[in-house]
């Protein structure tokens, strides 16, 4: 299933997301609409607030693979090294994009699908897109790592953009 993504500014992308208490059948069904989600906008990582659940749970596929995607529960990032800066966007502010600045490389905890403690040792594109990811569960978006005036600059273009997609629907 395939479910549609929340845009900016949508509350719930604002929140911290909740542990998951324990593996469910509900919490694999949601894991597999996250990454049937994920491939359908052609993104190579999601959390569960973009599709409306409050749960901390990210889905990640660095090379676009399907049967290869990474899932992690309950994710933390437990450290960052180096830094490394490459263009950024947001399934959730379609339209806007921008260089971010984050460490190079981190390690990243929680469970895998089946439960099991997960550990993640990343670097490249993948340390990128865990640590836009857990910013997601942690309720925030790509644009807090910017500057003031680049964040102001940005977010009044995606309004700019949103209103006249909403113009173009009626
Ligand atoms: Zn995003």
């Amino acid at each position: 299933m395939v479910a549609p993504i929340l845009k900016e500014p949508d509350p719930l992308l604002h929140r911290k997301a909740l542990t998951v208490p324990k593996i469910t059948s509900e919490i694999e069904g949601l894991i597999e609409t996250m990454i049937e989600t994920m491939h359908a906008a052609q993104g190579v990582g999601l959390a569960a607030n973009q599709i409306g659940s409050p749960l901390n749970i990210l889905v990640a596929s660095p090379n676009g693979e399907r049967g290869g995607e990474i899932v992690l529960v309950n994710a933390s990032l437990t450290r960052g090294r180096g830094r490394a800066k490459s263009p950024e966007g947001c399934l959730s502010l379609p339209g806007i994009s921008s260089e971010v600045s984050r460490p190079g490389s981190v390690s990243a905890s929680g469970l895998d699908r089946r439960g099991n403690p997960l550990t993640l040792e990343a670097e490249g594109l993948l340390a990128k897109i865990l640590q836009h990811e857990v910013d997601h569960l942690e309720g925030h978006l790509f644009l807090h790592r910017l500057g003031f005036w680049n964040r102001r600059r940005l977010l009044r273009k995606y309004e700019a953009l949103s209103n006249s997609l909403r113009q173009i629907k009626l």
